[in-house]
């Protein structure tokens, strides 16, 4: 976002804050829970190790599922090794690579960055340390949390005393509820609760602006974390507050206008208007952050419209801005349908983040289906192989990275790049949250907001992974193994310490026609594609669960009716040849541009009615680092014809022809392989008149 580099808020006097301290109370150190309201805890005893899951506290509402705590979900098989990749790259090194998260940060407090990129990196940090266990990685995390922990103001501030906007607090807030999962740490909620105690004194006088005022639902998450585990009803006030002087994201769908390409003139950037409402509202990583609104507002409003808003707001967002690989366009403002359009990384991760929180308000398998083509899509296809280098904006249909003149709503020429800070350094210290927040989300708890009896688990995503949880007392382990989204089998085996009857609910997404759910082998009945499908038996240690989705080529639609080839949660491109052309050396990391090596203009042959027809199969093994181009686990044959009229201008692919097209070039057979691992590639083709 660089609009935000205009923004950083002037310095303030420390000592006139202190002089408002008598509004804030503070809770002393040690003492966990305020005395007003009753601690619901409705789910497991930490028997285990594993902490509660705190329910939704009246008066707010119940959630369908509830997050586990933080560490009792664990990634196993090539999700561990994602991991890994991520640790072993950028994201385990960054703060000795960049000064922004260096020891010069203003979070760790030096003189460096004291606004969001602090609470960014941590914010991925803190998930991707514990969940791997790796104790060099927690010991960088616990830095910074020390520091905002043991520094906070007598007023209740907490961060860099030079930066007092509210924005990376919210984001600051996100991590150390993560680490008080993880850890138990008792300081954090004593602090936290201090921190929203003062600044549900100060928001009157010093309201919500700029991305805090777009962003506060993401705070809102922190405030209903508190209000379950506290009940001090002044959270309830501050909730209000938030979304009182917070964008009305609801208001903006209910009757979507910006449905065309979003230019810098028409947001008037140069005129210096890039921090208006008009600018904000059309930004792509506040739209992604917005997904989630509703379902988080409806846990305080009550409203069944604000509970399913997430639905309209992607439906919208799809139909004017959609792109074959599960993203809007946002180049990093909204960009229409043309796949040489980009999307921001932080949108990336934010977007998923809102669908793994509104999936677990409001049920919704849907959003379940696009979490997944975003984490096995966008999320790693926008990456060096190593995950040392990102892009700003990713193109499904990108036949080049370079410092050519890009068709960019209003980012600058490096944006698709793969580096260090290609653009602006936004999503270097923001990607962390993507790969450990989405592990961290592949199971639910599903069960009532007054009673645990009921109390059962949802596999909502999948990926291979390990749970351990107690329900009623009772310390449950799965182990979910698989090779999908490349293959369509997951196995599961479950082993409860006790036989122990619960309800256990797998998503079943909505591409996914003729599943077969078995039980110790025994068939279920055939599930619903678009539902959850739910075995309530009692569970012995041992007993198996097997579903397998059959995995057909699909065809879709999008722009001037071109066709993209997908296949379970994966999206297929044509892998153009790529020389990469190193331009910068950063340190540990690199920037490079990346020119095609081979002709990528092709158009395809498919029967949309049947695909199976004309797009065979091919599957291998599913190795340590699936989304690379050199192992990938899954690929498709296809028949195509070359289009010379569809030619690159500087370095883009020109608006794609009106399908069905003609071309009398002999026909060949292309390999598509998945999105991801084709990082030059071409995802949407023109289609061949039949
Ligand atoms: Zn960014």
């Amino acid at each position: 976002m660089p609009l935000s580099s205009h923004l950083f808020p002037t310095r303030r006097h420390f000592l006139n804050r202190l002089g408002l301290l008598g509004l804030a109370s503070a809770l002393p150190a040690g003492r966990l829970f305020s005395a007003t309201g009753t601690p619901v805890l409705a789910a497991a005893q930490p028997a285990t190790g594993t902490a509660a899951v705190w329910k939704n506290r009246a008066p707010l509402r119940p959630s369908t599922f509830y997050s586990l705590p933080q560490g009792s979900v664990r990634p196993a098989g090539w999700l561990k090794e994602q991991l890994r990749i991520q640790a072993d790259g950028l994201g385990g090194h960054l703060d000795e690579v960049w000064a922004d998260t260096g020891p010069h940060s203003g979070w760790l407090g030096g003189t460096g960055e004291s606004w969001e990129r602090g609470p960014y990196f941590l914010d991925g940090l803190v998930p991707l340390a514990w969940l791997l266990d790796d104790a060099r990685l927690k010991e960088k995390a616990q830095r910074l949390i020390d520091w905002t922990l043991d520094r906070q103001a007598p007023s209740g501030m907490i961060g860099p005393a030079s930066n007092d906007d509210w924005w990376p607090r919210m984001v600051m807030l996100k991590a150390l509820t993560q680490y008080q999962e993880f850890t138990a740490d008792n300081r954090v909620i004593p602090v936290i609760d201090r921190y929203l105690r003062y600044q549900l004194a100060q928001l009157p006088l010093r309201p919500l602006k700029d991305w805090g005022k777009f962003r506060w639902q993401d705070e809102l998450l922190t405030v209903v974390w508190l209000y379950n585990r506290t009940g001090s009803s002044y959270l309830l006030d501050l909730a209000q507050l938030l979304h009182k002087q917070g964008y009305d994201w609801m208001g903006q769908f209910k009757n979507f206008q910006y449905t065309q390409r979003i230019t810098a003139e028409a947001i008037g950037l140069a005129k210096g208007r890039g921090l208006e409402d008009l600018a904000l509202a059309t930004h792509g990583v506040n739209n992604g952050q917005a997904v989630k609104t509703g379902p988080v507002w409806s846990l305080v409003s009550g409203v069944e419209a604000d509970r399913n808003a997430a639905q309209r707001m992607i439906s919208e967002l799809n139909k004017y801005h959609g792109l074959p690989n599960g993203m809007f366009s946002c180049d990093e403002h909204l960009a229409g349908l043309d796949p040489s359009q980009g999307s921001e990384l932080c949108t990336v991760v934010e977007y998923m983040f809102s669908l793994e929180q509104s999936l677990a308000i409001n049920g919704d398998p849907a959003l379940g289906d696009r979490l997944e083509q975003l984490a096995f899509n966008a999320l790693p296809g926008t990456f060096s192989d190593d995950m040392w280098g990102h892009q700003y904006n990713q193109e499904p249909n990108q036949v080049e990275c370079s410092l050519h003149q890009k068709p960019w709503t209003t980012d600058g020429p490096e944006s698709n790049l793969y580096g260090l800070e290609p653009n602006f350094g936004c999503c270097t210290a923001n990607f962390h949250q993507g790969w450990p927040k989405f592990a961290a989300s592949l199971f639910l708890l599903s069960g009532a907001q007054e009673s645990a009896a009921h109390d059962g688990l949802v596999a909502a995503v999948y990926a291979p992974c390990e749970v351990r949880t107690t329900l009623r007392g009772i310390p449950v382990h799965i182990v979910e193994e698989t090779g999908y989204p490349f293959h369509g089998a997951v196995r599961f085996t479950v082993n409860p310490a006790a036989p122990l009857a619960f309800p256990m609910q797998f998503r079943v997404p909505q591409w996914a026609a003729g599943v077969t759910l078995t039980v110790n082998g025994r068939p279920e009945p055939a599930p619903m594609p678009g539902s959850f499908a739910r075995i309530e038996r009692e569970w012995k240690a041992g007993d198996r669960v097997e579903i397998v989705f059959p995995m057909p080529p699909r065809v879709s639609r999008w722009f001037h009716d071109s066709v993209a080839v997908e296949r379970g949660p994966l999206v297929f491109s044509y892998g153009i040849g790529e020389s990469w052309v190193k331009l910068n050396e950063r340190g540990l990391a690199s920037d490079w541009q990346v020119f095609p090596t081979t002709p990528w203009n092709y158009a395809l042959h498919v029967d949309a009615a049947s695909p199976a027809q004309s797009i065979s199969v091919s599957e291998t093994e599913v190795g340590h680092a699936p989304f690379t181009g050199k192992h990938t686990p899954v690929r498709l044959a296809v028949k195509a014809r070359k289009l010379d009229s569809w030619r690159a201008e500087d370095g883009v692919a020109n608006p794609l022809p009106q399908s069905p097209v003609s071309s009398d070039r002999p026909e060949e057979s292309i390999t598509l392989i998945p999105y991801a691992a084709a990082k030059l590639r071409i995802t949407a083709f023109p289609q061949l008149k039949s």
